[in-house]
Order: structure tokens, then sequence, then C-alpha cells
């Protein structure tokens, strides 16, 4: 039986997996794709995790799994599809019928950007296509941005985008928006920002890189990048009966990643926080380590 086994090889479990093995914890991390290393390996470009500026996702991925790596953590691929606590023992089934025991688990399984399903969405990921401003939005200097969406993520976006963006449009499919009336107002009087509504998007073009987009309300708007926000959808089927979720489906938990179940805890986007990146990731995946090794001791 392991000490621990940590469910996802993204940025929260992989630095769980450091942590964990240099308290001298027996460890297992279960990831589902071959050699995986989560979200992070979508990115063509992360500039914003502190001292590696410039760096491509997959390569920063990489390093993180080469630095568990180094310090012995075994690594096992396949999927968690069951998750239950016997005796004090985490049992986990994964996919192919095999068993993992564990005093302890660290939940890192992530989480994944809604898409809009529209044409040309898919080819020009990374070329213009963005789920993340914060990530993406220094590119936009001086250029025109579209935000896609209605809640609180949306109109952030747009805002954080409009002190960058020479213009931004914030396009939502119904007049009322979700999110903060106070950002709302704030949207309304940047003279930066368009808001139209409602209105969907049908197409993103471009051959390279995104050079305009089509509303269903006929209009065509030349645009530089097109930011999709409209949520996400965390990765917590498999705990939803054993820990308690909020509204959207994360777990929550503060920054310990503990859990309302004895001996499971939570790290990286699947929790429920403010901002989901790599550095919070990885930042939650060192607090469930020390979490969970206090519980084993
Ligand atoms: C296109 C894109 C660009 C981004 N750019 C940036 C950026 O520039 N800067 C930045 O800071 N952040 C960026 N992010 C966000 C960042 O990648 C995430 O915040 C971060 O990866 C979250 O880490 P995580 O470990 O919590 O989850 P994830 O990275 O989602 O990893 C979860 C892992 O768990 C595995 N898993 C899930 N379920 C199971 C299961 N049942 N069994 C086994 N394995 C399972 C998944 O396969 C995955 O590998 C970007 C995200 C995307 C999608």
């Amino acid at each position: 039986m392991k000490d621990l086994a940590i469910i996802g090889s993204g940025p929260a479990g992989l630095s769980a997996a450091l942590y964990a093995k240099r308290a001298n914890l027996d460890v297992i991390v279960i990831e589902k794709e071959f050699q995986g290393t989560g979200q992070v390996a979508e990115s063509a470009q992360v500039d914003n995790y502190l001292g590696l500026c410039g760096i491509s996702g997959f390569d920063l991925g990489e390093k993180f799994r080469e630095h568990a790596e180094s310090f012995g953590t075994e690594f096992l691929e396949g999927e968690a599809v069951r998750l239950e606590q016997k005796n004090n023992v985490w049992i986990i089934t994964l996919q192919s019928g095999d068993i993992i025991e564990a005093k302890a688990v660290i939940y890192a399984a992530g989480a994944a950007h809604k898409r809009l399903n529209v044409s040309g969405e898919e080819k020009l990921i990374g070329k213009g296509v963005s789920y993340c401003a914060i990530c993406d939005g220094a590119l936009y200097h001086g250029k025109t941005a579209a935000v896609i969406g209605g809640g609180d993520t949306a109109l952030d976006d747009a805002l954080y985008l409009s002190d960058i963006a020479k213009k931004v449009y914030l396009i939502h499919r119904r007049n009322e928006f979700r999110g903060s009336k106070k950002s709302v107002l704030k949207i309304r009087s940047h003279e930066n920002i368009e808001v139209i509504t409602p209105a969907n998007v049908t197409e993103i073009a471009g051959e390279n890189r995104v050079s305009s987009i089509t509303l269903d309300n006929g209009r065509s708007l030349f645009v530089d990048g097109v930011f999709i926000a409209i949520g996400m959808s965390p990765a917590s089927d498999l705990v939803r009966n054993i820990v308690d979720l909020d509204d959207n489906g994360y777990i929550k938990a503060d920054e310990t990643g503990v859990t309302r179940a004895r001996g499971l805890f939570c790290a990286g986007d699947v929790r429920t926080k403010k901002l989901r990146q790599v550095i919070t990731a990885a930042s939650d995946g060192a607090n469930a380590a020390m979490a969970a090794a206090e519980y084993l001791k």
C-alpha cells in the first residue's frame, strides 16, 4: 500500500509529488494521458511563470515532470474511475480494472475550458484563440481583441484587456450579464470597450492567425484575438459524492486542500479559488502534500 496516491499529473499533481517525495512519502501519481502534464501543455507560450518567461507550455510541463521524477516519483498511466475509502484505506479503481491502495489521496484532476464549438476555433487555439486573458493578454498591446461571455470572468477579462488593447469587443448572447453589476458599470464607462448584445459568434476566421469573427447578427469584426470566457468544467465527477462541491462543481477547500473526506486532499484548478494558473496550481500541490504528510503522521 502507498502512503499517497496523486490523481492527475498537471502542475498541481507534479508539485504535490515533489513535495511529498521530499517529505519521504511513498508516492504514486496516476495520470490518464500518456506522459500527460495537464492543460499547460496546450499553451503555446507561458510568460507568467516566475523565472521561466517565454517557455512553451509543453516544455514547462516536461520540466515539472522531470523534476518530480528526479526525486523518485512513481508514475502509472491510467484513468481513475472509482474512489472509495474502506477502513481508512483509499481504494482507487482504474479503467483497466487495476486497483491502487493508499493511505491518503491528493485529487488534482484539473478542469477544462468550455469551448464555443464554432468553425475555426479549434484550428486557431494558440494562434489568437485563447481561454485565458491573464495568460495571453499581454500579447495584445495596441491591438483589437474580442471577449466572449457574460459572467464575471468575461467581464474581468474585458476590463483587463482594455488596459492593454486598443479596442475590446465584449460579446454576449443575452442582453443581461450574469457578472457583477459593478463590473458592468465599469465596462460601460470604458471608451475602448464596445458591448455587443445579444449576439453569438458563428465563425472565427484566419489562415495562420485570427483575423476576424462573424456574428449571428450578420456583423463581421476584424480582431487580432478572441478570448473565450464561457466557463470551465472541473473534473470533479469522481469525488462528487465524497466531498463538498460549490455551485460550479469545484471542490470546496481552502489552500491546504483539506476536504470533507478524511485523508482526501485536493489541489489545483479543481479547487474553489479565484485564479486558475500554473503558479497557483503548483502552490496548491505543495500545500496539499504538506497537509497530507501531516495527516499521515
Ligand atoms: C490553452 C491554455 C493556455 C494556458 N496558458 C497559461 C499560461 O500562460 N499561464 C498560466 O499560468 N496558466 C495557463 N493556463 C492554465 C494552466 O494550464 C492551469 O491552471 C493548470 O494547468 C492547472 O493545473 P492542474 O494540475 O490543477 O490541472 P490540469 O493541468 O488540468 O491537470 C490535471 C491532470 O489530471 C489528469 N486527470 C484528470 N482526471 C483524471 C483521472 N480520472 N485519472 C487520471 N488522471 C486524470 C488530466 O489528464 C490532467 O493531466 C492555460 C490553460 C490552457 C488550457
